[in-house]
């Protein structure tokens, strides 16, 4: 080679093979070279044993699918782009025409956007059951349910359902069960191992979680997974997975590699504040219904003492309170806006604390009978000083009066 510029581009210098430190590299790839046509064509990355483009693998990318798995109980992984697209991919690989499939009335908001838009369209209809009635999930399964979301606490009322009952319901009328686990992000129970030692092993087929949450912990990454124990399943996800072009980047992968061996520290943190605020809470006249599965009169609470209480004992960093009928919707947003540590804002699972208000009666298709009147506030707890925060809820409930 004659040229600088070429040899520049095609430098011969390899760094040692080795190389060995706390945190994986950073791999980035889009094309990854072959040593010839031979091993190109037979080249085969299903199984992770090669490279063959960036979107189906890299080192940094199949580092964080195994320790995910890890932290899940799961044996296979696939990265998304989101929380989000790790959901649509479970539904998009799976259903197909004519087929059905139940979600609970209190499931992530945009899974239920998904069956009301695409899947409708596409001629796969769904149903809502209501999560803390396993009845109601034996009454709405058909032949042609083929699928079953369940979600461990709900979103936004935190509800907390009895899923070994729920999967018993599912997988006796022959539907794959999926959870949403970004609320336990397996710490708080083990979804393919429910219920530890039980012979035969108790769990669900599928795993998608929002590594945006705790797996990230900082609110500057939008990454899910999703997570199987049978590896005909894993490979009907990850050639969806494959088809529709999902993968994640290289700095991203590696923010959540980085923050990984800190979760269960951050978990266990954000869990102690919010319960110390969720009691507290309840002291006050403002909050009609305090939503917290460890507190002992939450929709669900002996649910969640059976599988984590008596388990692995966690209860995430979410609090809902109804705030009474008696307050108007512009009090209550005066009471938001008057928050000084807690910042306005979706999502949750960093250090920063979090508000929102929800307008329930638009999210269900009822308003569930075990809940108060009320406009509902929904907290997610950070990382600041617990007394602190206590004292930002207290001063903003002045703004109110
Ligand atoms: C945030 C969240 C998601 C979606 O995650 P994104 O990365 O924001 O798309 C899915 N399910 C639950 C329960 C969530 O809280």
């Amino acid at each position: 080679m004659t040229h600088s510029i070429t040899a520049l581009i095609h430098h011969p210098y390899i760094a040692p093979a080795g190389f060995d430190a706390p945190q994986p590299g950073v791999f980035k790839a889009s094309t990854v070279f072959f040593p010839s046509v031979a091993a190109m064509r037979s080249r085969e990355w299903k199984d992770k044993s090669a490279y063959t483009y960036g979107l189906h693998g890299t080192p940094t990318t199949y580092a964080l699918e195994e320790r995910l798995c890890s932290l899940e109980g799961g044996s296979q992984c696939l990265l998304a782009p989101s929380g989000l697209a790790a959901v649509a991919l479970v539904a998009l690989a799976l259903l197909k025409q004519g087929d059905e499939v139940l979600m609970p009335d209190n499931v992530y908001g945009p899974n239920k956007a998904l069956a009301e838009g695409e899947l409708r369209g596409w001629g796969i209809s769904h149903r809502y059951y209501n999560p803390l009635e396993p009845a109601d999930l034996a009454a709405k399964m058909s032949p042609r349910t083929r699928l079953v979301w369940v979600e461990a606490a709900g979103s936004v009322t935190l509800e907390f359902p009895d899923l070994p009952a729920l999967l018993h319901i599912a997988k006796q009328g022959g539907a794959l069960v999926a959870l949403d686990n970004t609320w336990g992000a397996g710490l708080a129970f083990k979804p393919f191992d429910l219920i530890p030692g039980q012979q035969p092993v108790l769990g669900v087929d599928i795993s998608a979680h929002a590594l945006t949450k705790y797996p990230s912990g900082g609110g500057d990454v939008l990454m899910g997974s999703v997570i199987t124990r049978d590896a005909g399943l894993h490979l009907q996800l990850k050639l969806a997975h494959m088809r529709m072009g999902l993968g994640v980047g290289a700095n991203d992968a590696e923010a959540v590699l980085r923050a990984l061996p800190s979760i269960a520290l951050r978990y266990r943190a954000h869990d102690e504040a919010t319960r110390t605020l969720a009691r507290w809470c309840r002291t006050r006249p403002e909050f009609s219904q305090v939503l917290h599965p460890a507190m002992p009169d939450s929709p669900g609470h002996n649910n969640w003492k059976v599988l984590c209480k008596e388990g692995l004992g966690g209860a995430a960093g979410l609090l809902s309170v109804m705030i009474d009928a008696r307050f108007s919707q512009v009090q209550v947003d005066a009471f938001c806006d008057a928050l000084r540590l807690f910042r306005l804002g979706y999502s949750w699972g960093g250090p920063i604390s979090l508000v929102v208000p929800y307008d329930l009666a638009t999210m269900r298709s009822e308003w569930p009978s075990y809940l108060t009147q009320g406009t509902l506030v929904r907290f997610a707890i950070g990382l600041e000083d617990v007394e602190d925060l206590q004292a930002d809820i207290a001063q903003a409930l002045h703004a109110m009066v």
